[in-house]
């Protein structure tokens, strides 16, 4: 199976390349800006005559408006080329590529999927451009990645590139640090069957637990990170904002994020391939991500984030890896049935109760390990069609 897999490194770049890059990634974004603005433009005046046709000073809107059109955009770079020579400084792919992203901004709107584009901003924390691969203009070494305009840039890489490389974003994070996100298509054949299933359980004392017994206890850089980014918070809506010191503050804020972000993604991705390796069939509750949203708890929004991160990586590695990933519906009561004899006690409800015995069966659980357990079962119903719960 053909799938598309992402590498971030950092890169360091010498002076000289860090010019280019600046230099592409004000370019990439004045093209940006550009042809969004040529289209609001004309979005703008079929507003209006629509709006005069409903006013009744025109009888009928014959301008029938005009969808972004990529290919007369991407010509009209060459063009844009003449009248702003600065332009022909810049990575020319990436100002291709530039275009290619209103088109796709624009898909979007248009199938409602998405807002109006909106400009790109200077003062955005993060600043990026991405460029394409053509006839070997990339390509990665031990040490270097080499990139148009740029030669080779030394890079930090901590894993293979395996496949073949489709484009790359460069990145430049608020802290000023360089980094590289590399897109391949590669080839996966799939894991090996197990015969296993297994039911997960997430939480927030310990991140997940299974239902064979293993635990995924939730780092305790999390901890401190969170209360660093709480008290970072506090600093920021405390500054007047547009400040210079609330920008500093700002920039702080995001660089912790990050850091919490990244830390995050690498924990995620150990434990999802590991699961999907040891296990076929595997499941999961629902996550309901609109409810999500609505929490204003910091601890919780955070581990809220990783858990929707960790489901889409487990169905898209399921994929891959020719697994199956079985949601259970929101209001499967995995908590409160008892796993042994299907008893269902309401007092489990109460999240503070860790352990419970139940009356039926007198047999003794802990809440989170019953709980995965429950929902192996139940993945395990839904797949094989059965009816009850066994
Ligand atoms: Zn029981």
């Amino acid at each position: 199976m053909k799938v598309k897999k992402t590498f971030r490194f950092r890169i360091y770049p010498n002076k000289n390349q860090i010019t280019f890059i600046h230099k592409t990634i004000g370019c990439a974004r004045f093209v940006y800006n550009y042809f969004t603005g040529k289209q609001k433009e004309k979005d703008i005046y079929w507003y209006k005559v629509n709006e005069m046709v409903q006013n009744g000073q025109l009888l009928q809107n014959n301008w029938k408006g005009e969808f972004f059109n990529k290919n007369k955009a991407i010509k009209a770079v060459r063009e844009l080329k003449k009248n702003y020579p600065f332009l022909k400084e810049a990575d020319s792919i990436a100002l291709q590529k530039a275009v290619e992203n209103v088109n796709d901004s624009y898909t979007r709107y248009y199938k409602k999927q998405k807002r109006a584009p909106r400009f790109k901003s200077k003062k955005n924390p993060v600043q990026s451009y991405t460029t394409k691969y053509v006839n070997g203009n990339i390509a990665v070494f031990d040490k270097h990645i080499k990139l148009p305009k740029l030669g080779l840039v030394r890079m930090a890489k901590s894993r293979e590139v395996e496949g073949r490389i489709m484009n790359v974003t460069v990145r430049r994070n608020p802290a000023g640090k360089y980094f590289v996100s590399i897109l391949v298509e590669a080839e996966v054949d799939p894991h090996e069957k197990t015969g296993t299933s297994v039911g997960i359980d997430v939480g927030l004392t310990d991140f997940a637990t299974l239902s064979d017994g293993t635990v995924y206890e939730n780092p305790r850089f999390f901890r401190t990170l969170e209360e660093k980014l709480a008290k970072a918070q506090v600093i920021l809506s405390r500054r007047q904002i547009g400040s210079a010191n609330w920008q500093k503050q700002k920039r702080k804020v995001a660089r912790i994020h990050e850091k919490i972000a990244n830390k995050r993604k690498d924990m995620l991705n150990k434990i999802s391939a590991e699961i999907i390796k040891n296990h076929d069939i595997i499941g999961i509750e629902d996550l309901s991500v609109k409810k999500m949203l609505k929490n204003r708890n910091l601890a919780k929004l955070i581990s809220d984030v990783s858990w929707s991160v960790f489901q889409a990586m487990l169905e898209y590695k399921a994929t891959w890896y020719g697994k199956q990933i079985v949601k259970v519906a929101k209001n499967y009561p995995s908590s409160q049935l008892c796993s042994h004899c299907g008893h269902q006690n309401q007092d489990v409800k109460n999240l503070a109760l860790r352990a419970w015995t139940c009356d039926i069966c007198q047999c003794h659980h802990q809440r989170d390990v019953n709980a995965s357990r429950n929902l192996r079962k139940e993945a395990l119903r839904l797949t094989a069609g059965t009816v009850g719960i066994a």
